[in-house]
């Protein structure tokens, strides 16, 4: 159905600069050209969208003999990005439907596995069946900025108005075909707070084990999009309604049921509870700090292990952290640009808690040593570290250098009072690196050139 005259909440002049020019271009050269996705849902929803997708009938290939600036990209599915200044337009070609039987541009037939897992999408279509491929009624909108109509097969715009999640076409079969669609269900309610209609919400629990069979690295990238968006705390509590979270962070999940006088969920809640505000607030966020966040309680636990069962203490801190992330990567794999910056977070904690005079200097000037603030902040909250100790990293770096130095004199007189404090609040076995106090990463391992890059 297409809609000139319809009120939609919005115009063309809310459309983003690069888009509508991109749309334009396509047209003048005789091809349709569309906003469809994320950009119309949100726009009619009244919320900004985070990148404006266009869709068209004109192959990368033809996209890219308009665009000369245009960069064709994508393994499971060729798509074209165009940039003006600092926005990315992507554009992509009409998709033919999953599941279909059909021949490739390079004559193949698509390839699924036992379950129907979609593995090839490299499949060009028609505007008919580009509708039916897309996941959720709201997503399957094509706005025409030019003409500012809009195109709508599946009642799309009513379930908009509703603030209904539907699904296209049959939900265990959507789901079957691309376990993902379960995530981009809790990521919708969880940003847009839409209410899922009965047959998705029954279907994401007997199918969440399909998850399990979706790369792991494209795991971590829809992890981001949960988590580091500005809705990461109700994106948790979705994820752990429908049983996700145990597949996901197994480690995390086992390490909650261990009775411990800290909450370690509680940790988990904070440190999104402060993505999300950082975010809001327009500041940087780091997957680093997320993932030392989420992944602290069993780090802690096997380092502990590490320790008794004898292992030296200098290599300790670094064969914990890469044997947790070793059995992480097995369902969500973090890349070592995240997992070092993680386990560096995770090595300052101590020397932070000890405050040695001799090593405030070097740590104030760490690389990592905000993060790991912050980090020292969160365990302060949940009651594993001194309020006292938090608040003292907090003052000092308030000070200009005479404060400073006066703060660090301070410390020198009290230096073993405190320490043995510390000792004790902490714990030498439940505090990574309690006894010692440089703890620095073996030379000859593979993954320092990448912690180098960061
Ligand atoms: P966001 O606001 O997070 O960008 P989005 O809906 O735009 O949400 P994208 O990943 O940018 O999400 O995808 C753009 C559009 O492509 C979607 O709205 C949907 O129509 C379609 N799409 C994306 N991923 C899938 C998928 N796995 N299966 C079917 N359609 C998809
Ligand atoms: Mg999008």
């Amino acid at each position: 159905m297409q809609y000139s005259d319809i009120d939609l909440g919005f115009n063309q002049s809310m459309v983003s600069k690069g888009s509508l020019d991109v749309v334009k271009k396509l047209q003048r050269a005789g091809y349709d050209g569309y906003l469809v996705g994320g950009c119309v849902r949100d726009l009619i929803l009244g919320t900004a969208p985070k990148d404006f997708d266009v869709t068209t009938n004109a192959t990368p290939e033809e996209v890219k003999a308009i665009f000369h600036r245009g960069r064709i990209i994508g393994r499971r599915f060729k798509i074209v990005h165009v940039r003006y200044g600092r926005e990315i337009v992507e554009i992509s070609t009409y998709r033919a439907a999953p599941g279909k039987p059909k021949k490739n541009w390079f004559g193949l037939r698509k390839k699924t596995s036992d379950s129907q897992r979609v593995l090839d999408d490299n499949v060009y279509g028609t505007l008919d069946e580009d509708v039916v491929r897309r996941d959720f009624t709201v997503n399957a909108l094509y706005y025409n900025p030019v003409e500012e109509s809009v195109l709508d097969f599946v009642e799309g715009i009513s379930d908009a108005g509703s603030g209904i999640l539907r699904m296209i076409g049959s939900v265990p079969v959507r789901f079957g075909e691309d376990p993902v669609h379960m995530l981009r269900v809790v990521r919708f309610k969880a940003k847009l707070s839409l209410t899922l209609v009965d047959e998705v919400e029954h279907e994401i629990r007997p199918n969440v084990v399909l998850l399990g069979e979706v790369p792991p690295a494209r795991l971590f990238d829809e992890v981001l999009k949960l988590f580091h968006h500005a809705h990461g705390v109700r994106s948790w509590e979705e994820l752990k309604k429908y049983s996700i979270l145990d597949l996901l962070f197994p480690l995390t999940m086992k390490s909650f049921d261990i009775e411990t006088e800290v909450d370690y969920e509680k940790l988990v809640l904070d440190a999104l509870g402060n993505t999300d505000r950082r975010i809001n607030q327009g500041k940087p966020v780091i997957p680093a700090f997320l993932f030392a966040a989420l992944l602290w309680a069993p780090f802690k636990r096997e380092y502990e292990a590490i320790i008794s069962s004898g292992s030296p203490l200098g290599e300790a801190m670094w064969s914990a952290g890469d044997r947790v992330f070793e059995i992480q990567n097995r369902t969500v794999s973090v890349p070592r640009r995240v997992s070092g910056p993680a386990i560096e977070i995770w090595s300052m904690q101590n020397r932070l808690v000890q405050r040695r005079p001799r090593t405030i200097d070097r740590l104030l000037e760490n690389r990592r040593f905000r993060a790991a603030y912050d980090f020292l902040l969160l365990r302060a909250q949940c009651g594993e570290v001194d309020t006292e100790v938090a608040q003292w990293w907090t003052d000092i770096q308030e000070c200009d250098s005479d404060g400073r130095r006066a703060m660090i004199d301070g410390l020198r007189d009290g230096f073993s009072k405190s320490s043995r404090r510390a000792k004790s609040k902490n714990g030498v076995a439940s505090d990574p690196g309690a006894n010692s106090t440089r703890r620095k990463r073996p030379r000859n391992r593979r993954s320092k050139k990448s912690v180098g890059k960061q």
